[in-house]
């Protein structure tokens, strides 16, 4: 099934997303630099892309930053005074990042913080609340990221959590694999939580099989 997928999402994204050098440039320089191909699809990007037109976002938070891919998708549709902050553990993704923030022209809309989001989240009281918050790191500690993500948010703020389908894992209450724990206690928490108006989507595409929560503060 993966090869029809692909050719699906192959066809969905020569079909409705103008070929931009930019992104191209910045998936190459993430591939150059040896860094996973962990970045969200292209009709991702633009879904999230969406999501900050549709929501009139203007403070943006990305828990995992890569190359910024993902980034550059979301600050792309920010006002000229909006701001994407994003967090980014490693410093050699981090300087790739960087690179492409630059060749994006996007510096003064994207600040990246290098460091472990557990330690860095803890800086960022003074920009909350956030409009949007993309939860996309390390998922072992994703109900670390819900619990900063909504002491930053607001009535009416988004919080997308990606990849927390994991070929199907998700369901498996006995998995050994601590990210799929992660992101079981993550829906847990969400779904318990009164504050939380959320569903899950599954996907299929390029990236495999995996979905994405999307929640609204109440
Ligand atoms: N959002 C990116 C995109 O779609 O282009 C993809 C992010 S990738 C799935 C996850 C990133 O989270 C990796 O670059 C990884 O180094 C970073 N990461 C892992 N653990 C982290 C942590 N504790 N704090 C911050 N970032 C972390």
């Amino acid at each position: 099934m993966q090869k029809k997928w692909s050719d699906v999402d192959e066809y969905l994204v020569h079909s409705l997303i103008p070929s931009d050098t930019v992104f191209q440039q910045i998936l190459a320089n993430n591939h150059a630099a040896g860094l996973p191909a962990h970045d969200v699809a292209p009709n991702q990007g633009k879904f999230l892309q969406l999501l900050v037109e549709i929501t009139g976002a203007r403070k943006i938070l990305e828990i995992g930053t890569l190359g910024a891919y993902s980034s550059v998708w979301m600050a792309r549709a920010l006002p000229a005074d909006g701001k994407l902050i994003t967090l980014e553990a490693d410093p050699r993704h981090a300087e790739v990042a960087q690179k492409n923030i630059k060749l994006a022209g996007l510096e003064k809309q994207i600040d990246l913080h290098v460091g472990p989001a557990a330690e860095t989240l803890a800086e960022l009281g003074h920009n909350a609340p956030f409009d949007l918050i993309f939860i996309d790191a390390d998922k072992p500690n994703n109900p670390v990221y819900l619990e900063w993500a909504l002491k930053y948010s607001r009535p009416g703020t988004l919080i997308i959590g990606d990849n927390v389908v994991r070929d199907g894992e998700v369901a498996n209450p006995e998995s050994s694999d601590e990210r799929v724990q992660g992101v079981r206690t993550f829906i847990e928490l969400m779904g318990n939580n009164p504050r939380l108006s959320v569903t899950a989507l599954q996907t299929v595409g390029s990236k495999g099989w995996d979905g994405f929560t999307l929640a609204r503060v109440n």
